[in-house]
């Protein structure tokens, strides 16, 4: 089921391990009718070949600055895809580097670099145990107090790679208004988890989470979702009108 996109929240460039320009994402956005873009990069410690440092962050947020005036039929906001780095729950940005970003976007991945000792080990530890019940408890409170520290407006892809237990998270989720996405590459939510988020009174946000300017506004991953899951639509945040019958 394909809905017309209002907002793409979630998209990357060559800055990180995108192979688009943001010029290239703003023009397939105004193509396909998307009114409001932002550019999410991966943050410092994503893994060492596609990491994007934080002056490089400013750099595109002045990019933006400079294309907004270019193009004026677009809303186009400045934000980053922080990763979650610590069991303790913190990101790879710090609380006053927040601040710079429109909207942040947060990501747990699988091997985040330049992580202390310890977490590295803990973190890590769950590619060999990453169904254990213990390792799940650990994690769902790591998201907690990421949520609760940091100034967050979508968590992405959640349960892609460690899994968490949704119920909490969702709850914490409504409770501080932060939007809880539709990953256009994949969605790792079961029906019952959706079900858990919408009874918590959980926004959902579709994004496309392209890497090609070309695959801006398209979360192929999500129309075919909701061909087989019941996700409320007046829910999502990010779509309108009827559903797109090709
Ligand atoms: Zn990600
Ligand atoms: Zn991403």
């Amino acid at each position: 089921m394909k809905y017309q996109l209002t907002a793409d929240y979630h998209t990357h460039t060559y800055r990180s391990d995108g192979h688009g320009t943001i010029e290239g994402n703003i023009q397939e956005a105004i193509k396909k009718g998307i009114k409001t873009l932002a550019i999410t990069d991966h943050g410092p410690f994503h893994n060492k070949k596609s990491r994007c440092p934080f002056d490089y962050q400013l750099i595109n947020k002045f990019e933006l600055k400079k294309l907004q005036k270019k193009y004026p039929q677009i809303k186009l906001l400045s934000g980053i895809e922080a990763n979650l780095i610590s069991l303790r729950g913190d990101l790879d940005i710090t609380k006053h580097q927040q601040q710079a970003f429109d909207i942040i976007v947060m990501g747990q991945h699988k091997t985040p670099h330049g992580l202390k000792f310890w977490d590295n080990i803990s973190w890590r530890l769950r590619n060999f145990f990453p169904t254990n019940k213990w390792r799940r408890e650990k994690v769902t409170k790591a998201y907690l107090k990421a949520m609760e520290n940091n100034k967050i407006t979508i968590l992405a892809h959640l349960n892609r790679y460690i899994k968490a237990n949704i119920k909490p998270i969702a709850e914490m989720a409504a409770k501080k208004n932060i939007l809880i996405e539709l990953n256009g590459k994949r969605v790792d939510l079961t029906q019952s988890e959706i079900d858990d988020c919408v009874k918590a009174g959980v926004k959902f946000v579709i994004s496309s989470d392209a890497h090609y300017s070309e695959r801006v506004g398209d979360p192929k991953a999500v129309w075919e979702f909701l061909e087989t899951h019941n996700v409320p639509k007046d829910r999502i945040v990010n779509i309108m009108g009827e559903p797109i019958i090709n």
